[in-house]
């Protein structure tokens, strides 16, 4: 089951998703001054908690950190620590937000510093994704339409998708019904109804699609230790379209 919510819950998921907006651009001016993933953390939680509001990350299935901090290599789920973030890295930060008991989530990868012009690359090509995965949703649209745009921008950039980790609902609960893939052929799954609260998020490989996880049981890295970005929204199914919840602002798409 796939939950519909009123205007009222898409109001506070929007409320939500504002404070994780405001988190990510946070994040951004603490990397270019050049802070570690710990204080990224430490300043994000007191950001979330300044606002009435809870980091959702932490305690999830024991996950021990208010953000993840995924760098380099490592695709999701790094946890944040002493690392100094250094010219030249990327640096993925995942951010969960609860407010008045309704979740928003959302993730943003940044080059820190110069960065070579690959890796600028990659970057852009995952936002493309996530950007034409967003522009797919709409009212009466497969699932598998969503997935299938954004495996076509990656793949036509000669870059891979991550196929164990995916998309979900959220609202509520921070991992509701549907699992979104990334990849796949159109016109499978559920059809998306107004109402419906998606969190999308594209996982992409600048080499093979394989990941594994380390041994602290969270950071997911890829088996050939090439970069990996991330970029994600939460958004919520309209007639005419996906309204993202995640900004700062006025939203619609
Ligand atoms: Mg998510």
């Amino acid at each position: 089951m796939i939950a519909i919510r009123t205007t009222e819950e898409i109001e506070l998921i929007r409320e939500s998703g504002r404070l994780v907006a405001g988190a990510l651009d946070l994040a951004a001016g603490l990397i270019e001054r050049g802070a570690t993933t710990g204080e990224l953390d430490s300043e994000i939680e007191n950001f979330i908690r300044s606002h009435d509001a809870s980091p959702e990350f932490k305690g999830f299935h024991g996950y021990p950190a208010s953000i993840c901090t995924s760098v380099n290599e490592e695709v999701v789920h790094g946890i944040p620590g002493t690392r100094r973030l250094e010219d030249g890295d990327i640096v993925g930060i995942d951010v969960g937000v609860r407010k008045n008991g309704y979740i928003a989530d959302a993730a943003r990868t940044f080059a820190v510093g110069e960065v070579p012009e690959e890796t600028t690359r990659l970057l852009d090509v995952t936002q493309r994704a996530l950007e034409a995965g967003l522009g797919t949703v709409r009212a009466g649209v497969h699932l598998t339409d969503v997935s299938h745009a954004i495996q076509g921008v990656v793949e036509e950039a000669g870059y891979t998708v991550v196929r164990e980790l995916a998309g979900h609902g959220v609202g509520t609960e921070l991992h509701e019904p549907p699992e979104i893939p990334n990849f796949g052929p159109p016109g499978y799954g559920p059809i998306l109804g107004t109402g419906m609260v998606l969190a999308i998020e594209p996982m992409v490989n600048a080499g093979g699609p394989a990941v594994e996880t380390l041994e602290d049981g969270w950071t997911v890295v890829t088996a050939d230790r090439k970069l990996s970005a991330h970029f994600e929204h939460t958004v919520v199914v309209t007639d005419d379209g996906a309204d993202i919840l995640t900004v700062a602002g006025d939203g619609a798409a």
